[in-house]
Parts: structure tokens; sequence; C-alpha cells
């Protein structure tokens, strides 16, 4: 009996968990938000989601390889789960983008975090063997509850992360309802 346990464990894990870094993927994190949306509405609170894509890093697969970039994935992926709190929920998406909620967040405070976050990852030395680099980040977030259709929850933050990009990169964009999508719209 034990081992229909084990198996049963090592299924969920599979579905749940992304393989390289451990951390929860898409899967789970759509389940998590669709919980946070109630309790959203049963205490009124505010929560945040926050896209990070790190900058260039075709360049560092390109110039490194292939398995350098996935030990780069992992430190970032450690990196982050160290720095967030408790409350918080870090999950990769695939690629080279990860997607945090922060429950219970201001987006005054998504923002305070967000830059904590980038300036941690700008200022860390990546070490692979004899390889040293450096990489830097992007980040869009926006509220959890400014969006209207549940399915398009990180749609916003991800609207702010492009123009992260557009901005010229290694920066925090935030994205704030229905008057964010309108300035993002013009640009
Ligand atoms: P940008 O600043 O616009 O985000 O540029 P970028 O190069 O980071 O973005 P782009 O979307 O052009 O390329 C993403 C790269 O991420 C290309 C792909 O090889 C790499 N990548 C995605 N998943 C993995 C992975 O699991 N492991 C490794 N090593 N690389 C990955
Ligand atoms: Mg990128
Ligand atoms: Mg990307």
């Amino acid at each position: 009996k034990w081992r229909i346990e084990i198996q049963q464990k090592q299924l969920e894990q599979m579905a749940y968990y992304d393989p390289l870094t451990g951390l929860p993927n898409r899967r789970f994190f759509d389940k998590l938000v669709k919980k946070e949306f109630s309790s959203m509405q049963r205490h009124g609170h505010e929560s945040v989601i926050l896209i990070l894509d790190i900058d260039n890093f075709k360049n560092v697969n390109d110039t490194y390889g292939h398995p350098v970039g996935d030990n780069i994935l992992r430190q970032l992926a450690a990196l982050l789960e160290n720095n967030v709190r408790e409350s918080d929920t870090v999950s990769r998406f695939g690629g080279e983008e990860f997607v945090i909620l922060m429950s219970k967040t201001s987006l005054e405070g998504g923002y305070a975090f967000a830059e904590r976050l980038r300036k941690l990852i700008m200022e860390k030395n990546f070490v692979v063997g004899s390889i040293d680099l450096g990489i830097t980040s992007s980040f869009g977030i926006s509220l959890l509850d400014d969006v209207e259709n549940l399915e398009d929850y990180y749609s916003l933050a991800d609207k702010a992360l492009y123009l992260a990009k557009q901005c010229g990169k290694n920066r925090v964009e935030i994205a704030s309802g229905s008057e964010g999508i309108a300035d993002l719209g013009e640009k």
C-alpha cells in the first residue's frame, strides 16, 4: 500500500512541479490563484502578481552553453525562494520566466519588493565552474484584483513586463487596472 502512496506522490510532483528548478509550475500556480481570488473576496485584501523575465538570456546560452543556462536558472530560482515571504509563492512558468504571487500585498509593496529583487539579481555573481557572470531581469507587476477574467490573471503584469523590455530592460513597470491598460495601449 505504501508503494501506491509513494507513486501518487511522485505523480503529483511531476504534475505540479518544474523538474529543473523544483519550483511549482503553471498548473499549480493557476490553482493557487483561483484560491487566492476567493480569499480576496472573502477578506477584502489586495494581492500582487509579479512576472520576472531574464534579460538577454539567449546570449547566456549562446555564449556559455545550455547547461550553464540551466544552472543559472536553478540559482535564480533559489535566490527567489530565499527572498520571498512565507505567504508568497514563486513559480516557473517555463523558459526564463518566473511568476510570483504576493498575497496580502499592495501595489506599492509589490513595487518595492520587485525593485529589491531587481537589484539583488543585478548584483549577484552567478558562478558556474570557472565561469562568473552577471544577469539582469525585467519585471511587470499588477494587482490581482484589477483583473476581470480569472484566466487572464497575469495579462496585465505581462503587459507591464513588455513595457519594461521596451524601455530598456533591467527595470520594473507597473500596470494599474484599466487605467494602466489605456496607458500601455498608447505606447
Ligand atoms: P529578452 O531580454 O527580450 O527577454 O531576451 P531573451 O534572450 O531573454 O529572450 P528570448 O525569448 O529571445 O530567449 C529566451 C531564451 O531562454 C532562449 C532559450 O534558449 C532560453 N531558455 C528557455 N528555457 C530554457 C531552459 O530551460 N534552459 C536554458 N538553458 N535556456 C532556456
Ligand atoms: Mg528573457
Ligand atoms: Mg521570456
